[in-house]
This record gives structure tokens, sequence and C-alpha cells, in this order.
């Protein structure tokens, strides 16, 4: 990496800061302001990071905006990161075979769609436990988005074989399918939800991760945590609350646990890097999710930005609204 990239509007100062954002609908929930804007001020960078609900309909109108506003990239989340795939000028191999694009950069008014979330998955692995899926068993429980990501970063990553179960077994097949087509591991979908027992389906695994939305709710698992015994380890990707039922009951039975703020902090660290040219300050960013996380948790889902000096909260994303698309 090179150095801080400036935005079309060049030097620091001279044209106010270089931007970036989020657009989702819903996006009030996102932390990601949070994260960015705190990197963006340690390292001193003229970068703003902004939310804006964006509904599907408006998501080529707000791609056009930014890019006459001279934006230099935005984050995409639910529900816009598939519709985003037919609006790029170019995709990376990830955001092509995931079918997503978490991540997009403007250069020189063209688009190019990245998706970060496997990349940050494997590097949250690699950060916390040193762990590498080469020749590895990974049991993978959905097969929604965040499944995608990581099932393709999985097989492209060596596993050996992926077990991918689904309430919907149709997406689970297809899913498998796919991986395997992509991949060199071995990729099945079983059928768990229908009552086979746990034990045999875990057995031999070396990790498992949840990519469902149970457990979002306190109290609900996507597995009954008695039957997960080391040397298995657990990625719960829900990270509200951050503590899962799951995550919790596994690590008091002695099982190396985490949710998913690894993934999250690195997807955002990933786009950071696109975006600046210059390596995440990961530490600071986990550390701004954190006071984040807490304070949404303590009441009202309210993000913590500012520009490279001031600091102020924003109680509601902008909101992003047009006819003609
Ligand atoms: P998604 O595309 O809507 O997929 C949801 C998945 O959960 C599907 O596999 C769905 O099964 C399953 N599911 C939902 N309700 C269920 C239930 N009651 N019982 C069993 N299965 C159920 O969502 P997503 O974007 O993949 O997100 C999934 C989870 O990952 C969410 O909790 C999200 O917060 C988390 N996530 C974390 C990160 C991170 O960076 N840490 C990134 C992305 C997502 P069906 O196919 O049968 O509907």
């Amino acid at each position: 990496m090179s150095g801080p990239r400036q935005g079309r509007g060049g030097a620091k100062g001279r044209n106010g800061p270089v931007l970036t954002g989020v657009f989702g609908d819903p996006v009030e929930h996102s932390l990601s302001p949070a994260m960015h804007n705190a990197a963006f001020r340690s390292l001193g960078l003229p970068f703003l990071y902004l939310k804006f609900r964006v509904p599907v309909s408006s998501l080529r109108a707000a791609l056009r905006g930014v890019r006459i506003l001279g934006f230099r990239g935005v984050n995409l989340t639910i529900p816009l990161k598939e519709a985003a795939l037919g609006l790029m000028d170019k995709l990376t191999p990830q955001a092509e075979r995931v079918g997503a694009v978490n991540t997009v950069t403007i250069e020189g008014g063209r688009f190019e769609g990245h998706n970060t979330d496997g990349e940050g998955f494997l590097r949250s692995l690699r950060e916390t436990w040193r762990f590498r899926p080469r020749g590895k068993r990974v049991m993978l429980l959905g097969a929604g988005g965040a499944a995608r990501a990581v099932a393709f970063a999985l097989g492209g990553a060596g596993a050996r074989e992926i077990v991918i179960v689904n309430r919907t077994p149709g997406r689970a097949r297809s899913l498998a399918r796919a991986v395997a087509r992509a991949t060199r591991a071995s990729v099945t979908a079983a059928r768990l939800w229908r009552g086979t027992p746990w034990e045999r389906i875990l057995e031999g695994a070396d990790l498992i991760v949840n990519a469902t939305s149970v457990g979002m709710k306190r109290g609900e698992t996507p597995v009954p945590p008695s039957v997960v015994r080391p040397p298995i380890r657990v990625v719960d990707l829900v990270y509200s609350p951050p503590t899962t039922k799951l995550v919790g009951a596994v690590s008091r039975r002695g099982v190396r646990a985490m949710n998913g703020e690894g993934m999250l902090v690195h997807q955002g660290a990933l786009a950071f890097e696109r975006w600046t040219g210059m390596p995440a300050p990961v530490r600071i960013m986990r550390r701004a999710f954190r006071s984040a996380m807490a304070g949404a948790e303590k009441g009202g889902m309210r993000a913590h930005f500012g520009g490279p000096r001031a600091c102020v909260t924003f109680a509601r994303p902008i909101e992003f609204k047009s006819r003609r698309v």
C-alpha cells in the first residue's frame, strides 16, 4: 500500500473531507460510522463516513449521486448487497462468486464491487486463534448471504470438508453445489433440522460456524450447546448480543468460541484499506466498535461519528429517496 489516496476533490482540507459511507435499509443500527471515523481520525486522514437509508429502488440513483459528489466509496448492507451486482462496472472474483457486494470503490467515476466478508472472516480466525482452514472439517449453519461468503472463503482457503445445514434444505444444496464447483473442498448439505442426531453430524468437525440469524434473540441457539465439545471451536457470526446463548454456554464447557465481532471489524478494515490505500488500524476500529456497541446496548441505536476533529452524534441516518431510478 502506497499511502493515502486523495478524493476527487484533492488535498486535505481544500474541498472538505473525502466522503465514504454505508447504504442500507434499515441502516439506523449500523455501527460502521463509529468504526471508520475512529480509524480516519487516528491516522489524521481527512475522510468522513456517513450513513444513508437507501431503499433498493433508489440504489442506482444513490450510486450516481455519490459518484457526482466525489465519494471514495461506500459499504452496502441489507438489502442492497445483491441488488448492486448489476450496477458495478467491475466485480472482484470474490463478489462475483458470492453474488453480493458489500464494498464499492469509486475510481475515475467507475464502480468496483468487492466482497470483504469472507476475507474478513478468515482474518478474524487467524488473528484470534491462528486458525487456518486448510485440511479442516467445518460445519456451516445457514445458507444466506453471510454463509455464502464464509463457505466460499473456507473452500478457497483449503478446507477439506464443509457440511452445510440450513432450515431450507434447497438453499443449502444449491450453495453446496456452487462451492464444490468453485473450490477443491468436499461440500455437502445435511438435513439437521429434521432430527438427525447432532453428535453424528459433528463427529470429526474442527469448527462450527453459525451463519444463521438464530441467536440474535436472547436465549435462542441454533445447536444444543450440550453436544458441542472440545476440540471443536465455534464462531457465531451474530455480534448483537455480544454473548449469544451458544457462545456463552459452550465457553463454559471449555470450548473455544467467539462471536461475529472479528469478522465485522476485519471486513471493515479491508474496506478501509481499499479506500485509503493504507493498512487499517484494526485495534482502534475494534475499540470504537465495542464502545458504540456498548452504547447501543444500553439504549437507542445511536452511532457516534465525526469528522477528522469533530465528534458528532447522529440519532438518524440521512434518508435517500428517489422516484426515478
Ligand atoms: P440472511 O441472508 O437473511 O440468511 C439468514 C439465514 O438464517 C438463512 O440461512 C436462514 O435460513 C436462517 N434462519 C433465519 N431464521 C431462522 C430460524 N428461525 N431457524 C433456522 N434458521 C433460520 O442473513 P445473513 O446476512 O446471512 O445474516 C445471517 C446472520 O449473520 C445474522 O445474524 C447477521 O447478523 C450475521 N452476520 C454477521 C456478519 C459479521 O460480520 N459478523 C456479517 C453478515 C451477517 P433459511 O434459508 O431457511 O431462511
